[in-house]
């Protein structure tokens, strides 16, 4: 017979603000109650909120000078001067880029983060070896932050040779888990040449494909209607993103239906990082016409910005201000996209807490949830498959 190994009972704890409850874990999953002739271990909840653990659906780890010594940025004027001071800041870094990784992703999983999707850089600049930092910081991270990893061409695709080598060299022995593209026609300048790049590895390896776009207008549609055809033609509805999507962002509702409709059609995905009013993703609206949206950080303290901290309730609340939320059901929205938006864009099972669900939390003081949003609690607890793996924002 089969005997619950671990039985946890986290007492006098309130799901998403409700009444106090006691929520019973056993071998990682909520259950009904504790198995006849369970011993379980109990944790005070001292009447916290628990929130599902957060979902960072994009995020780049190799660029991040967190936890560095304070890094002066240069003016720059457009994307290959941010590649340019990518490169000097990668340079410059005194600490190895899978030191620098872990340290930031272990600081996320502690606020709250219980999967990333990271985007990597692959580049003749680095070779393989951001990819290989970050794989090692995944591995350290087992049992604490799922790590989903992207081969990403911020240096373009078709511009310089040899990425394309470095990409199907990361999809083929298997570190990336996702093929990345970037502005096929505004950076690249080979529309069709990327995407016959990116979609042909993603078909021959069985790799999902993440594309940041951050053209806008024509520029940026383009390319978008020809990912949602390649994405139809090649059966991968559900495996297929495009990060950013600024030339969605202001459009009129007529074309906004229009062009939802197709993304929800073809299976394609959609990020926002929530980085301004005017490039923020309408996630309300796509949502309600069945596009699947995803929330993430973006770069965190990198040289494209000296903002960011990787904690997702704090991206919560900037989504949250962004979209000008107001009303509590627009808070609770900010971080339902935080939680589940990203948990089905990385194929996991949302945190519902009822019974069979993954014991992925946090514990919180606070009201309610709006108020959360609004005032971002310290986490007090984080629980990761039952397990406590944080305390106070550090990890236990
Ligand atoms: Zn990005």
């Amino acid at each position: 017979m089969h005997r619950p190994s671990n039985v946890t009972v986290y007492r006098d704890v309130r799901p998403m603000g409700a009444r106090p409850v006691e929520l019973v874990v056993v071998d990682g999953v909520f259950a009904a109650c504790v198995p006849d002739g369970a011993v379980a271990e109990v944790v005070d909840g001292l009447g916290r909120i628990a929130l599902p653990t957060l979902v960072d659906a994009h995020i780049h780890p190799d660029k991040t000078a967190f936890g560095e010594p304070w890094y002066s940025r240069r003016p720059a004027a457009g994307l290959a001067d941010y590649v340019r001071g990518d490169v000097e800041l990668y340079e410059a870094q005194p600490t190895r880029v899978g030191d620098r990784a872990l340290r930031l992703l272990s600081h996320a999983a502690a606020r709250g983060t219980r999967a990333v999707r990271a985007h990597v850089d692959v580049a003749p600049a680095y070779g393989l070896d951001p990819l290989d930092g970050v794989a090692a910081a995944r591995e350290a991270l087992l049992g604490v932050l799922d790590v989903q990893i992207v081969a990403f061409p911020q240096h373009g695709v078709r511009r310089l040779p040899g990425v394309v080598e470095l990409l199907e060299e990361a999809v083929r022995v298997g570190v990336a888990d996702v093929v990345g593209g970037l502005d096929p026609a505004g950076f690249d300048g080979d529309r069709q040449g990327q995407l016959d790049a990116v979609f042909g590895l993603a078909e021959r390896y069985g790799a999902a494909v993440d594309i940041h776009l951050h053209d806008t207008g024509e520029t940026g549609m383009g390319p978008l209607r020809d990912i949602c055809a390649r994405t139809r033609a090649l059966g991968l509805a559900g495996r297929v993103t495009i990060s950013h999507a600024f030339c969605l962002a202001g459009l009129a509702e007529r074309e906004l239906d229009e062009v939802a409709r197709l993304l929800a059609d073809s299976g394609v995905a959609l990020t926002t990082a929530a980085l301004g009013e005017a490039t923020v993703l309408p996630f309300l609206e796509l949502g309600e016409r069945g596009v699947l949206v995803g929330l993430g950080s973006d770069g965190v303290r990198d040289a494209w910005s000296p903002f960011g901290d990787a904690d997702m309730l704090h991206r919560a609340h900037l989504l949250g201000r962004c979209v000008d939320a107001r009303l509590d059901e627009e808070l609770d929205a900010c971080l339902a996209l935080a939680a589940d938006g990203g948990a089905a864009l990385l194929g996991l099972p949302a945190v519902d807490f009822t019974p069979g669900s993954p014991a992925d939390f946090m514990l919180v003081e606070g009201e309610c949830v709006p108020q959360v949003v609004v005032d971002l609690p310290p986490r007090a607890m984080v629980v990761r498959g039952g397990r406590i793996v944080a305390r106070g924002g550090v990890p236990a």
